[in-house]
């Protein structure tokens, strides 16, 4: 029995905010209706896995899920527990924008199954939001954000953002003392990255918008990971942070590789040690649902793989799961790496495990390339 996951891609937005270089698409809302339907087509002729294997965790992503009509999410989520084996225990979150979020549409998703809401605030500082063309206020992500408590959604993530121009330590201290208050299960914080296709690498370029330091982002990481570690949230990724048991298990199944199947257009798949795409573009993935091989990798190459995702956890790689995969010892297909890294201090290594030190997470670039 092979347990796996499913990603649905969702590529439309409202508009497109200026630092966004994801597969997402503003005023293509003609193309809505056929997007589903050739979605609803990929699941259709998709034969990856049988009825013994289980699909662990579903989620719907983009883009703006929530900005679409909830009929669609509903239409998508009963064909695939129609045609594969979901657990019942499955996780199924969607990504959220507060602006398009309703209460009709967070009722049809609690009544279908979903069970977790990733939220993008980003900031709670108004003027910060502006700057990167959201489309909400912080008042309006709270209102919803306690709409959506009131329906049910007891397992919600909030996404939050780094290093933003003009941002400041002190606008990152009131970000984290706000969401703390409101408890939400789990937080993603990560780092701004400018994207030279983006409107705002060229503000930053032409010095309309001026970003922290390195040195600043850094103190801005350490802030975040103290405040809310002394709040009761666990870090558990290097960007991820949760209550007691409340960590992404879909970003866990990814992290310790499992198998997984990407619906939509550009999403990847990962299905015996091959990765596939669908095509990226959004007219092409309705006119032919074409899928591209990306690369088969061998065992080497998913074992290196394996260790690079794996180096993102703080409590480091599972070598259980390596040995359940592989059938040998990390330790000993990766010596020299292994201690390389400890003698140079970016690891320790307790009860067989390999746990991140401080400068680990610093640097993790240069971890990664001790296994490309
Ligand atoms: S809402 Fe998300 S996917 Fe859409 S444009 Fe903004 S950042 Fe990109």
């Amino acid at each position: 029995m092979r347990e796996y996951s499913i990603y649905i891609h969702i590529p439309f937005c409202v508009s497109k905010c200026i630092y966004c270089d994801f597969n997402s698409y503003a005023n293509k809302e003609d193309k809505i209706c056929e997007y589903i339907k050739s979605i609803i087509n990929q699941i259709h002729n998709d034969n990856t896995f049988s009825k013994d294997d289980i699909c662990k965790t579903i989620y719907i992503g983009g883009g703006t899920p929530s900005y679409i009509n909830s009929k669609y999410i509903v239409q998508i989520l009963k064909c695939i527990y129609g045609k594969y084996r979901v657990d019942k225990n499955a996780e199924i979150t969607i990504e959220q924008n507060p602006c398009s979020m309703t209460k009709d549409k967070l009722k049809d998703y609690y009544d279908i199954g979903i069970n977790r809401l990733s939220m993008g605030l980003q900031s709670t500082n108004n003027d910060l939001l502006k700057i990167l063309a959201r489309k909400h206020t912080y008042e309006e992500f709270l209102y919803k954000y306690e709409l959506a408590r009131s329906i049910g959604f007891n397992n919600i993530n909030v996404d939050l953002m780094l290093a933003l121009p003009n941002q400041t330590l002190e606008n990152v201290k009131k970000d984290i003392q706000k969401i703390i208050h409101l408890q939400p299960e789990h937080i993603s914080c990560y780092s701004l990255i400018i994207y030279e296709n983006t409107p705002m690498y060229s503000l930053i370029k032409n010095k309309r918008y001026v970003l922290p330091s390195d040195d600043v982002e850094r103190k801005m990481y350490y802030l975040v990971t103290n405040m809310l570690r002394d709040n009761g949230y666990n870090q558990y990724e290097i960007s991820n942070f949760s209550k007691k048991n409340m960590e992404s298990k879909h970003n866990l199944m990814c992290w310790n590789q499992y198998e997984y199947i990407g619906l939509g257009a550009g999403a990847h798949s990962f299905v015996d040690g091959v990765r596939f795409q669908n095509v990226d573009d959004l007219e092409q993935y309705i006119d032919s649902n074409k899928v591209i091989i990306l690369e088969k990798m061998n065992n080497l190459e998913l074992m290196n793989e394996f260790m690079i995702l794996g180096m993102r956890l703080i409590n480091g790689i599972n070598s259980a799961r390596f040995k359940q995969i592989y059938n040998q010892d990390m330790f000993e297909v990766f010596n020299s790496q292994i201690s390389f890294l400890k003698n140079e201090g970016f690891i320790d290594i307790a009860n067989n495990q390999i746990i991140l030190t401080t400068k680990g997470i610093d640097y993790n670039n240069v971890i990664c390339q001790q296994f490309i």
